[in-house]
């Protein structure tokens, strides 16, 4: 799944949201703008209004890294020509 802000786009991938259930609850846990949200059915959602809030804290991509692996999630810099946060 991915979502595009104005500035930001955020994206998931889909496969890893499936093997991995937990990915769903820690993603929403760590991300301090709320950018991502569990839904009732334990399934993940990309908050697009918050999306342009994004602070390159790294949290999503380290928690994501250690549930799944590396580019399970990706923060893309559309300010920056879409440069992926590293
Ligand atoms: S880099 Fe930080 S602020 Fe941006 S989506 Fe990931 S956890 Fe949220």
């Amino acid at each position: 799944m991915r979502t595009d802000g104005t500035f930001i786009g955020i994206e998931v991938d889909d496969e890893a949201l499936a093997a991995e259930p937990r990915l769903a609850g820690h993603l929403s846990q760590v991300c301090p703008v709320d950018i991502y949200r569990e839904a009732g059915d334990g399934k993940l959602e990309i908050v697009a209004r918050n999306v342009d809030e994004c602070v390159l804290c790294r949290l999503c991509l380290d928690i994501a890294q250690l549930d799944v692996g590396e580019d399970t999630v990706r923060v893309i810099k559309l300010y920056d020509g879409g440069a992926t946060l590293e």
